[in-house]
């Protein structure tokens, strides 16, 4: 079986560990990951959440914070501290630098992304074909007003500095309109038997996905079912802040609103939480099949039950 997943950061690398536990020997996995998280700092090519994905499947995540590298330290930090150059707000530690270095050097040297990327899992094994959307830059931004006026920021300035505490006038993926997608992605799209959205923020990590030309054409055309995993919960994100991005293109924080806002050309299936089971009728009337069942990532064998829910919904609306 060939399975497909858009997918951005914790959420979705948190998702991918419970799909490989529970897919057969030669099943296929691949990730379509989200760059419009990426960002240039000191110099380096930062891609945060295809990073999440490659060490979280490589094993070499920290787990507790989701994202970054296990047993880390921060001395290149805190010299560029010393040195009074920042951002201070972007936490980079050493072992993470290096993945930047040969990241950047690579680039430099002219290899695209989606090559650098599978260069890069060479050494973290992650057992999935991990392909970013695009090989073109893509820089998702944020519209805000603050005391400096309105004006457009880096996504990592809205989410990591700023705590998405001002409101979020309009999201823009930059450079989205003219990027290909990468090598691949079409084609692993058009050739999947299952095409899986877990439960990733739906703005600005599969919604950025999706704003490449042609990728969202590609799902609702492919002959495999779509299935996605609700990341909101009881009205509210799991974590972190999707409602604030979620607000920006009008779209309420709730299990329905999200798959209504994906909406029934690209979702064949929807999974929402037990908290959210009167959100299933809503979600059926609007032409998606729709279960609920635990969509708590609390461990391994609660992760690996979502994955297995997800394939089980799109066994049922094959066809
Ligand atoms: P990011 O790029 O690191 O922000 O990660 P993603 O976009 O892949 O996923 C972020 C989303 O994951 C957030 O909107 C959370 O609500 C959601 N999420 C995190 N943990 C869980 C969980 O245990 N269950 C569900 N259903 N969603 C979760
Ligand atoms: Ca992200």
């Amino acid at each position: 079986m060939r399975i497909v997943a858009l997918a951005g950061g914790i959420g979705g690398a948190r998702f991918l560990r419970g799909l490989k536990d529970v897919v057969a020997p030669g099943d296929e996995i691949t990730v379509i990951g989200n760059t419009g998280d990426d960002i240039h700092l000191f110099g380096l090519k930062v891609c945060p959440d295809l990073d999440t994905v490659m060490y979280t499947l490589g094993g070499g995540i920290h787990e507790e914070q989701g994202w970054g590298r296990a047993g880390e330290s921060f001395a290149v930090k805190a010299e560029l501290a010393a040195y009074g150059v920042g951002p201070s707000w972007f936490g980079l530690g050493d072992k993470d630098f290096a993945t930047h270095i040969v990241r950047t050097q690579m680039l430099a040297a002219g290899y695209p992304l989606s090559a650098v990327t599978e260069a890069l899992c060479h050494r973290w094994q992650p057992g999935v074909r991990l392909l970013p959307m695009s090989d073109d830059r893509v820089e998702t931004h944020v519209r805000i007003t603050d005391e400096q006026g309105s004006r457009a920021v880096h996504f990592q300035e809205y989410w990591v500095r700023l705590h998405a505490e001002l409101p979020a006038e309009a999201i823009v993926p930059v450079g989205a309109d003219t990027a290909k997608p990468g090598p691949g992605v079409l084609e692993a799209i058009a050739a999947a038997d299952v095409i899986l959205f877990p439960p990733s923020n739906p703005v600005v990590s599969i919604g950025t996905i999706l704003a490449v030309p042609g990728i969202r054409a590609a799902v609702a055309a492919a002959p495999a079912p779509v299935v996605g995993l609700s990341p909101i919960i009881g009205g509210a994100p799991v974590r972190g802040m999707a409602d604030k991005v979620l607000a920006a293109v009008g779209v309420e924080a709730t299990a329905a609103a999200v798959a209504l806002h994906y909406g029934p050309e690209l979702l064949d299936g929807w999974l929402v939480d037990p908290a959210d089971a009167d959100a299933v009728d809503r979600v059926t009337a609007g032409g998606i099949a729709c279960r609920a069942v635990p969509l708590l990532m609390t461990d391994p064998a609660a992760t690996a039950a979502m994955a297995r829910a997800a394939l089980e919904l799109a066994e049922q609306v094959r066809g």
